[in-house]
């Protein structure tokens, strides 16, 4: 199979033959989980579209928390970085 737009595409977490567009998601993700009332899954409280077992949600804390600081040190001068918490402990900043 080929997706021509796979960034465009989502996998429906009920149903992985389910590929829908990220602008629908959300109608899909709604409609699908009546289809699926047994499934415990949650929204992610990060992404609204990201539906999630309970049990994924650290991860998907932690994928966030690497994100942001990505994005962090994206924001400073490349020659700046955050210090280690030793290092000023120890004086070396
Ligand atoms: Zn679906
Ligand atoms: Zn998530």
């Amino acid at each position: 199979m080929s997706y021509p737009k796979p960034d465009d595409l989502l996998t429906c977490p009920y149903n992985k033959a389910h590929q829908v567009e990220r602008s629908r998601i959300q109608f899909h993700l709604e409609k699908c989980r009546k289809q699926h009332p047994n499934e415990q899954k949650i929204k992610c409280p990060f992404d609204a579209t990201h539906v999630i077992n309970r049990a994924e949600l650290d991860a998907c804390e932690l994928e966030v928390a690497m994100t942001l600081s990505l994005a962090n040190r994206r924001a400073r001068a490349p020659t700046q970085r955050a210090a280690a918490p030793s290092e000023i402990m120890l004086g070396f900043v």
